[in-house]
């Protein structure tokens, strides 16, 4: 069966589409199964002027009020086994499969690489975007090839995962926003795993909710499960406090950066990585005395100061305004520059 393109719907609103549920109007909206219709809706927006904005689960965006041009969504939801020699299995998944159900359907059958990074929301076209990651894990450890349409060319391109630049929430995808669809990923998961139960609170969850203890062995399965449970007890669901997770990144300093932070808070945490030393982005917003703060339609999480929320009637205006004022008092108090993790969607580039 071939399945096209759908027509270009005029006048599409999103708001339903955004986990932060800001009310957004899109010119137009196509949907695209496959990378050949992705090279072929390009080529007419090209051809006609129009931008063009690749939207997944919009878990990770800020959207303005209207969106000038067309949103394109990825509906490959295919899960296709490469190889599996009973050790290894490599799969090409389709942009369109909804993360949380891969890493569901990779558990069930026994298989390790992606049960640390169960119920985080999106596509998985867009996992290799920001690296994806959550206690311990990134998709970049079990990522080895990316299938993306360069958008300069049309051409449907491979990217080893050398090729893909991932770093901590980072990759060449979210660097260079404008110039891929990613159509597809190819994942390699292991038959044999060790249980990552390093993160606080994780091998108390695991005992509680599966009754594995120290000692015992637990599953890819009993992972996903107690992740998830650690998540829903953690996190606001944006179906009742529409939010989009962390609104800032952990900012990395250099070591003297650290020393001298700690002459002035001695409590302030931080975690060695190769890059230097990362700081609890959350942490500092909350000695800013930002969490639970509320500004009109929008405001910081009561339970958690890194999560942004919408109470609802708001626009992606007032919000950023927001992330903006905390990122200025966190740097005037501690001279951290925070960056902002979702994007920003606006016609004169992306913020
Ligand atoms: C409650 C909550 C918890 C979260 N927890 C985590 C977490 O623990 N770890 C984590 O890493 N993230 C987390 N996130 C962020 C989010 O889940 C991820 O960034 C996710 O990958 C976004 O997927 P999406 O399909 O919703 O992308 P969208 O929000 O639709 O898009 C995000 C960006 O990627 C681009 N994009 C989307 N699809 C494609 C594609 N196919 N090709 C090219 N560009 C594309 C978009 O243009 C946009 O710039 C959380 C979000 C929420 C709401």
């Amino acid at each position: 069966m071939v399945v096209t393109a759908t027509p270009w719907q005029p006048d599409f609103e999103l708001e339903a589409r955004n986990s932060l549920r800001l009310p957004c109007r899109a010119h137009w909206y196509a949907q695209a199964p496959d990378a050949e219709s992705v090279s072929r809706i390009l080529a007419e927006a090209r051809r006609q002027g129009i931008d063009v904005w690749v939207i997944g689960e919009g878990s990770n965006v800020v959207l303005p009020e209207v969106l000038e041009g067309l949103v394109l969504g990825l509906s490959d939801r295919r899960i296709d086994v490469l190889e599996d020699d009973g050790r290894r299995l490599r799969l090409r998944v389709g942009a369109g499969v909804h993360w949380d159900s891969l890493v569901r359907w990779s558990a069930q059958r026994g298989w390790w690489g992606l049960e640390n990074l169960a119920l985080i929301p999106g596509s998985v076209g867009a996992a290799p975007v920001q690296n994806i990651g959550a206690y311990g894990q990134e998709l970049s450890a079990t990522c080895r090839r990316v299938e993306a349409v360069d958008r300069a060319t049309g051409q449907v391109v491979h990217l080893d995962a050398d090729a893909c630049g991932f770093g901590y929430r980072d990759s060449r995808f979210r660097r260079e926003l404008q110039a891929w669809v990613v159509t597809a990923v190819e994942l390699e998961l292991e038959q044999r795993g060790c249980a990552r139960i390093g993160y606080p609170g994780v091998a108390e969850t695991l005992a509680a909710e599966r009754g594995v203890t120290e000692g015992k062995q637990a599953s890819p399965l009993d992972m996903v499960e107690t992740i998830t449970a650690l998540r829903r007890r953690r996190l606001p669901d944006p179906d009742v406090l529409p939010n989009a997770g962390s609104f800032f990144k952990n900012p990395v300093v250099t070591q003297a950066e650290f020393q001298a932070l700690q002459g002035q808070r001695g409590d302030i945490p931080g975690a060695v990585v190769p890059e230097g030393v990362k700081l609890s982005a959350a942490w500092l917003i909350e000695r800013c005395g930002w969490r639970g703060y509320r500004r009109g339609a929008v405001g910081v999480a009561e339970t958690h100061a890194l999560v942004l929320v919408h109470h609802g009637g708001g626009v992606g205006a007032e919000l950023l305004e927001l992330a903006r004022d905390i990122a200025i008092s966190v740097r005037e108090r501690f001279g951290v520059t925070l960056e902002q993790e979702p994007i920003a969607l606006q016609r004169s580039g992306m913020m």
